[in-house]
């Protein structure tokens, strides 16, 4: 079957990493039409070849690659059905950031339905979202009241210095080009504003160990690790705090969370005492005591040198 992701160029090298600029890659799997790969110098895990990037977002635009609206099914009366895991998510990221900002405005890049700007709106920030998901972003609008732009955040035109917190999660992985988001996002930011991006951690314990299991047991990657066309990248701690600095953004801290314990991933059909299940708390427990869980969120400020006059 042949997809507008298809290239000829899967085998061929025509760039480096993003992150370093190096060629030293290192083979790891093959998914659909991408192979994956590690870059051996930074340890990024990507997809290549990385597709056009109007052809992605033109497929964002419509719902497709995106896992959230699978997630969050429809209710009969039009109102979304939020899970109550993703809920308890988006308050935490909320108070993730009241921790740096107590108030002023706020972006929320891929905010999709507005469930996140939902809260912080309610506890009276001025709020703002860019979706490119027509569907989620008209949602957000009617449900919320929220104020969305609908497309790519360079289309949005924002001023130069003018966000108070520039939010994106789960965005920078589904992200074509991460720099491009990351100049935009550095342009509009105030300079002593806060960025704090939330992606997935692939060297978080659970995921290492998965991968472990997957290589021992059947010689291949879990599926989760990389999905493209869902997921193009792949970071952990070092090298996301290596794109935001090569962006001009000072990292400020790096918190990880573990996805089973927030997300309550536990089916409910499972039997709460099986080896699985058990060995699974024990690996969150560890990694929120190590900071090592499969997630993480990154709080960012602009570096002093490099910031917009
Ligand atoms: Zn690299």
């Amino acid at each position: 079957m042949k997809t507008f992701f298809e290239s000829p160029d899967r085998d061929r090298k025509t760039s480096g990493c993003i992150l370093c600029n190096s060629f030293n890659w290192k083979a790891l799997s093959l998914k659909d039409l991408f192979q994956i790969f590690k870059c051996k110098d930074c340890g990024l895990i990507f997809a290549y070849p990385i597709p056009d990037e109007d052809k992605v977002l033109e497929s964002y635009s419509k719902g497709k690659s995106l896992e959230s609206s699978i997630v969050e099914k429809q209710r009969e009366n039009g109102e979304r059905n939020f899970p109550e895991w993703k809920i308890k998510e988006s308050m935490f990221f909320y108070r993730g950031i009241t921790e740096y900002k107590r108030t002023g405005n706020i972006l929320d890049i891929g905010c999709l339905w507005g469930l996140f700007l939902s809260i912080a709106k309610k506890k009276g920030w001025d709020c703002y979202g860019v979706e490119p998901f027509t569907e989620a972003a008209d949602y957000a609008r009617e449900k919320f009241g929220l104020n969305i732009f609908q497309g790519d955040i360079k289309k949005a035109h924002y001023p130069n210095n003018y966000f108070d917190v520039i939010t994106m999660f789960d965005v920078i992985e589904h992200s074509v080009n991460p720099a491009n988001i990351l100049a935009e996002t550095h342009r509009i930011l105030k300079n002593d504003g806060l960025l704090c991006v939330g992606t997935p951690n692939l060297n978080g314990i659970y995921t290492t160990s998965q991968n472990i299991y997957g290589k021992l047991r059947f010689n291949k990657l879990t599926p989760n690790y990389l999905n493209p066309p869902f997921h193009f990248y792949g970071f952990n701690k070092k090298n996301i705090k290596k794109l935001l600095n090569k962006a001009g953004f000072e990292v400020i801290e790096i918190k990880t969370f573990s996805s089973f314990i927030m997300n309550n991933l536990i089916p409910p059909s499972k039997n709460i005492f099986s080896f699985k299940l058990l060995l699974r708390k024990c690996i969150s427990i560890l990694e929120d005591y190590t900071n090592s869980g499969d997630r993480m969120i990154c709080y960012a400020t602009k570096k002093h040198s490099s910031t917009n006059s």
